[in-house]
């Protein structure tokens, strides 16, 4: 399949706001801003990265909203040029120095918008990711909920049958597709250990992303009522700039090879014998997320939740907006942020649309 599956989704009307002019930091600023986002890495003691679209433009694969986007695009009637198949694509400098960071302690966890697989098959461990829109290369038994990763893209989307019995040979198990359409609910345990990581992120950093898509564009903002720090990192403007502690305009893969270049750390190369979707590793392997690894961070999250509960007793103004109910974590749908729900209609909201410079 080509690169471009938004072609076998549901029609959906608003897909948020397109094609922004992109904006360059100048080398100055760049080297002052990456200095910055150094020292917030090496303080910060549970980093969340978010990725989106623009962290696999390099890859081949076309983003969204950007200038040559699919959904900017399709407004003029167009098809993105860029465009090889995902079984070709491997993964950029960004993926692969998002895997080291990982081994190497800098970031904590990855919560991604991606259905391109690219952090698969930097060998990022399943318990470091979460898949928010799903995987071209995973498919789910829809009888035990069991994920296994396919050494070739899904010939569909939208979660249907794409790849015969479950290999668990559970009573009638059916392996489908996870790749969500619009309105679909998003996968209850990626959502689950996205929600408390990014709550629990004392530096939340977002990459390639304009944040248009809830719940998944709202995630890196859950740490600021804890007085945790939010870095974008993003070509064009998006929907949180306002509340970003630093942001940087650039290209993703220059951000991450200077961050690592200060670090000290090699990037590696990617490696198809690490790739899990390679024929030759071990045939159905599983990509499930544990329950076991969803109670311990829940320890975690509980813990935070009582710490801050009891500073708001004690008076402390700093939680004043901590309230022990959060929002249900799971049984979300997928949709562009801008949902004017008095109408019962989708509609853009320009009022929180991303800062553009509106021209006199
Ligand atoms: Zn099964």
């Amino acid at each position: 399949m080509s690169c471009n599956y938004a072609d076998g989704l549901s029609p959906y009307e608003n897909k948020g706001v397109l094609g922004i002019a992109e904006k360059f930091d100048t080398d100055e600023e760049i080297e002052s801003k990456v200095t910055k986002l150094v020292e917030l890495l090496e303080m910060s003691k549970h980093v969340v990265v978010h990725t989106g679209a623009g962290i696999s433009t390099t890859a081949g694969i076309p983003d969204f909203r950007g200038p040559n986007g699919v959904w900017t695009l399709e407004e003029k009637g167009e098809k993105p040029k860029l465009n090889i198949s995902f079984d070709e694509a491997v993964p950029t400098i960004t993926h692969m120095a998002l895997r080291c960071l990982v081994e190497k302690g800098y970031v904590h966890y990855v919560i991604s918008q991606n259905i391109d697989g690219l952090h698969l098959k930097s060998s990022l461990p399943r318990s470091y990711l979460s898949e928010l829109h799903g995987n071209m290369f995973i498919e789910q038994c829809n009888k035990c909920r069991r994920q296994f990763v396919r050494s070739t893209a899904t010939p569909t989307v939208g979660q249907k049958p794409c790849g015969g019995p479950c290999p668990r040979q559970c009573r009638g198990g059916v392996l489908l597709d996870n790749i969500l359409d619009w309105e679909h609910d998003l996968p209850e345990r990626d959502l689950d250990m996205a929600f408390m990581h990014s709550t629990l992120a004392d530096l939340n950093i977002t990459l390639g992303t304009t944040l248009q898509i809830i719940p998944s564009g709202n995630l890196p903002l859950k740490n600021k009522k804890y007085d945790g720090k939010l870095v974008i990192c993003n070509l064009q403007p998006t929907k949180h700039d306002k509340k970003a502690d630093l942001i940087i305009h650039t290209y993703v893969d220059d951000i991450l090879s200077k961050v690592c270049k200060r670090l000290g750390l090699e990037i590696p190369a990617y490696n198809s014998k690490e790739d899990p979707t390679k024929p030759s590793t071990e045939g159905n392997q599983e990509w499930t997320i544990q329950p076991k690894a969803i109670k311990e961070l829940e320890k975690q999250y509980n813990a935070k939740q009582k710490a801050a509960s009891a500073q708001r007793k004690a008076g402390k103004s700093k939680f004043t907006f901590f309230t022990a109910k959060e929002p249900t974590i799971s049984k979300k749908k997928i949709k562009p942020i801008d949902i004017d729900e008095s109408k019962g209609k989708h509609a853009p909201d320009t009022k929180d649309a991303p800062c553009v410079k509106k021209s006199n």
